[in-house]
């Protein structure tokens, strides 16, 4: 069985005060039997988040880490580092990286090895933009981002890692995939995996992210390929991220 997860990345959002504050009323409304939660906190403030999520069952997740494990890179944060301030987790590949810092595929292929390198768990991002989505594109461009990150990587290090499914014109926009769009892509990565290896297939987690909130997260989560979100907004509201957490903790059930 899949465990559920949802992980929220509250991008570049917060004070040390909020984040905190957020941080406590998450990890302290989180059920038992629930999901997994992991918190994609800004990088200053991990510390601060690992502090207060210590002793819960939510785990700590980095937004971003340098190909590299050390040395002169100015600016950089490593996957060793990440890992020092008791990250699990790190999403690579977001589409706000691809598109406003310019992260190629090889970029975030590199970077899933950096994480794996270190343990840490790569959440790799996929989705396509209107524009592919509208020319018929969405498997060609998800299959390019996958592929690129099988074929630098083994098979066997996506053992643990996690694949989100996030259409770039849902993020942010307040547009949310249908469920049955989010389910054709997401059992098409699956079937991409499988092709090559139906074990690691069938227990690899497949996030969908766009726009997810508490009104919306049950039917997405109900889809047979959805095996939890990946939440912007919704997550820097505890009360919505707790929602959505339900939500997830009934697909717990259902399976
Ligand atoms: C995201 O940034 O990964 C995301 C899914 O954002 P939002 O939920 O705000 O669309």
């Amino acid at each position: 069985m899949r465990i559920p997860l949802v992980a929220g990345n509250w991008k570049m959002n917060g004070t040390r005060a909020s984040v905190t504050a957020l941080a406590g009323a998450i990890a302290s409304g989180c059920k038992a039997g629930g999901p997994q939660v992991v918190l994609c906190a800004p990088a200053i403030y991990l510390g601060a988040v690992a502090e207060v999520i210590a002793g819960s069952s939510v785990m700590l997740g980095a937004q971003n880490l340098s190909d590299q494990d050390a040395g002169a890179y100015t600016g950089e944060i490593s996957g060793p580092m990440l890992r020092d301030m008791g990250a699990r987790y790190v999403i690579v590949g977001h589409s706000e990286r691809r598109r406003i810092y310019g992260e190629t595929d090889a970029l975030v292929a590199e970077k899933f090895e950096a994480a794996r390198r270190c343990g840490l768990a790569p959440i790799v991002c996929v989705g396509e933009t209107l524009a592919e989505r509208e020319a018929g594109a969405t498997q060609a461009v998800v299959r390019r981002q996958l592929e690129t990150v099988i074929n630098l990587n083994k098979l066997a290090e996506f053992e643990d890692a996690v694949v989100a499914y996030e259409p770039v014109w849902a993020i942010g926009t307040g547009r949310t995939a249908t469920p049955a769009q989010a389910q054709e892509v997401q059992a098409f990565v699956r079937a991409l995996v499988a092709s090559r290896d139906r074990r690691i297939a069938d227990g690899l987690r497949i996030l969908y992210g766009g726009s997810v909130r508490a009104d919306n997260a049950a039917a997405l989560l109900a889809q047979a390929d959805v095996d939890g979100a990946l939440v912007g907004s919704a997550s820097l509201d505890a009360g919505e991220f707790l929602m959505i957490c339900a939500a997830a903790a009934a697909r717990v059930k259902i399976k």
